[in-house]
C-alpha cells in the first residue's frame, strides 16, 4: 500500500507531527492504526549474532522493556520531532527526567548552575538529593543571565532553567544563557513542561529539553511520565574535559567513549548514554500503558494548547479589570524585560498559567479557593480541567514568609491552570468565588 509509506517531512507542523510522526503508520503485524500497547518485557532475538549486535549497539532493536519498548519508541520519536531534536528518552516521571538529564553529565565533585525559578520538586531534588550524591547545584536568579556566568567554574557541567516557571511566570532568557554556556562549552537544559508547542527551546540554543508528560502533553490528568529530548546540536567533543561522562571510557559499558561509539549513528551520544547507562541502571521506565495514554494526549496537544492559551488570555483580561484583584501575574501581561522575553520566546499564546493576588490578603485567597465550585482545588497544572491552588496555605506553606516572597508567592497569591471548559463557565465560577470574598 503506497500510503503506508507516508512520513511527515521536515516542514511538517506540530499538529501533523503529533499524529503522524514517530515512524509509525500502522502496526506491521496487524495493520492497527492506533499505536498498540506493546505490553511485553522482552523480545526474541533472531539468532546469537543478532543478540550480540544489539547488545554491542551495532544494531538498533529491542532487548528488554526496561530500556526500550515499541510503544514508547513512537512517543519518543514524536516528541523529539515536535521539539526539533534528534532523539528522546521517555521515563516514568518528570522528576526522573530532571534527575537523569543532570546525572548524565554531572558526577560527584561536579556542579551545575540552575535558575532559582524552578518547580519545587526540582528544587528539592537538586538542593538535597543531588547534593547528597556529591553534585552541587548553584542557584542563579535568571532575571540577569550574567548570574549564570558568575557561578560557573571548571567543574560546571550544565545550566538548567524552566521556560515558563510558576509561580513567577517570567519567561527564562533561553538564548542569553545558552550563549554564555557556549563560551564555556556548557549545555543548557530547559524544562519546557509549561509551554509545549508555544516555546521551542532548541531553536533558541538549548542543548537538551525535558518535559513532565504528566501535564499538558498527557493533558487529561491520568498518567505520570517524563521525557528528555536531545537537540543533537551540542558538540560534546569540543571540550572533552567539560563533558567527561561522554568523553571518558565508560567502565559500565566495556570502556565505551560515547562521543566516539555513537559517531556512525549520528549526534546522539547524550541520549544514548542516558538510555543504556542511566535508565539501564536506575530503571525508571515508563509503562507501555502510560505511554499509550500520553500518546492519546499528544495527538491533540496543539489544539488543546491553543484553547488553553485563548481561555487563559480571557481570564487574565477579566482579572486585571476586577476590583478585588490587586495584581496579575501572567506571561501575557509582563512588563519591561520580562515582557520582551515573553514576546521573544513564546509564540501562539502565553500558556495556561495565571497567578493573581487578591486585595483581601491570605484569608481572601483561601476563601476564594473554598468558594470555587467548578475549578478543581489540586496541586497540579496542565489538566484539561481548570485548576486552582492557594500556594501560601498548601505547596509553599512550609516556607518562611521571606522564602515564600523570594519564590514569588505572597500570602494572597492564587495560581490558576486554565483548562478547556467553555470560557463563560470558567469566568462565571471565578466571578462567583471573587464575589464571596
Ligand atoms: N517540571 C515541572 C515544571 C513540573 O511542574 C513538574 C510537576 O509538577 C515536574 C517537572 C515533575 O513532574 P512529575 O510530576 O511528572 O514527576
Amino acid at each position: 500500500m503506497s500510503n503506508n509509506k507516508f512520513k511527515p517531512n521536515e516542514s511538517a507542523h506540530p499538529e501533523t507531527l503529533a499524529l503522524h510522526g514517530g515512524d509509525y503508520r500502522s502496526d506491521p503485524t496487524t495493520t492497527a492504526v492506533a499505536v498498540p500497547i506493546y505490553q511485553t518485557t522482552s523480545y526474541q532475538f533472531n539468532d546469537t549474532e543478532h543478540a550480540a549486535n544489539l547488545f554491542a549497539l551495532k544494531d538498533f532493536g529491542n532487548i528488554y522493556s526496561r530500556i526500550m519498548n515499541p510503544t514508547l519508541d513512537v512517543l519518543e520519536k514524536r516528541i523529539a520531532a515536535l521539539e526539533g531534536g534528534v532523539g528522546a528518552l521517555a521515563l516514568s516521571s518528570g522528576q526522573s527526567a530532571s534527575a537523569i538529564s543532570v546525572q548524565n553529565l554531572a558526577r560527584a565533585g561536579d556542579n551545575i548552575v540552575c535558575s532559582t525559578d524552578v518547580y519545587g520538586g526540582t528544587f528539592n531534588l537538586f538542593s538535597n538529593t543531588l547534593k547528597d550524591q556529591g553534585i552541587e547545584v548553584r542557584f542563579a536568579d535568571p532575571s540577569d543571565p550574567e548570574n549564570f556566568r558568575k557561578l560557573t567554574d571548571d567543574n560546571t557541567r550544565a545550566y538548567y532553567g524552566e521556560s515558563l516557571p510558576n509561580p513567577k511566570l517570567k519567561v527564562f532568557p533561553i538564548k542569553e544563557v545558552a550563549d554564555i554556556g557556549k563560551e564555556f562549552n556548557i549545555p543548557l537544559i530547559i524544562d519546557n513542561t509549561s509551554a509545549p508547542v508555544i516555546c521551542k527551546p532548541i531553536e533558541h540554543g538549548a542543548a537538551i529539553v525535558i518535559h513532565s508528560l504528566t501535564k499538558f502533553i498527557g493533558g487529561h490528568g491520568t498518567s505520570i511520565g517524563g521525557i528528555i529530548i536531545d537537540s543533537g546540536k551540542f558538540d560534546w567533543s569540543k571540550d572533552p574535559k567539560r563533558s567527561p561522562t561522554l568523553n571518558e571510557p565508560d567502565n559500565s559499558y566495556h570502556g565505551a567513549v560515547w562521543t566516539e561509539a555513537t559517531k556512525p549513528l549520528g549526534p546522539i551520544a547524550y541520549i544514548i548514554r542516558a538510555r543504556v547507562v542511566l535508565l539501564r541502571d536506575i530503571g525508571s521506565s515508563l509503562s507501555p500503558f502510560n505511554a499509550f495514554q500520553i500518546i492519546q494526549g499528544l495527538e491533540t496537544l496543539s489544539l488543546r494548547i491553543e484553547r488553553h492559551c485563548e481561555n487563559a488570555a480571557k481570564v487574565a483580561d477579566y482579572l486585571s479589570n476586577h476590583n478585588k484583584v490587586d495584581k496579575i501575574i501572567y506571561a501575557g501581561k509582563a512588563e519591561g524585560v520580562a515582557a520582551e522575553r515573553s514576546e521573544k520566546y513564546l509564540s501562539g499564546g502565553y500558556g495556561a498559567l495565571i497567578g493573581f493576588e487578591v486585595k483581601s490578603g491570605k484569608e481572601g485567597g483561601q476563601k476564594f479557593i473554598e468558594n470555587l465550585s467548578m475549578l478543581y482545588h489540586v496541586a497540579n497544572i496542565g489538566d484539561s480541567r481548570s485548576l486552582a491552588i492557594h500556594p501560601a496555605s498548601t505547596t509553599h506553606s512550609q516556607l518562611s514568609e521571606s522564602d515564600m516572597k523570594a519564590a514569588g508567592v505572597n500570602p494572597n497569591y492564587i495560581r490558576l491552570s486554565i483548562g478547556l471548559e467553555h470560557i463563560d463557565d470558567i469566568l462565571s465560577d471565578i466571578s462567583n468565588a471573587l464575589d464571596s470574598i
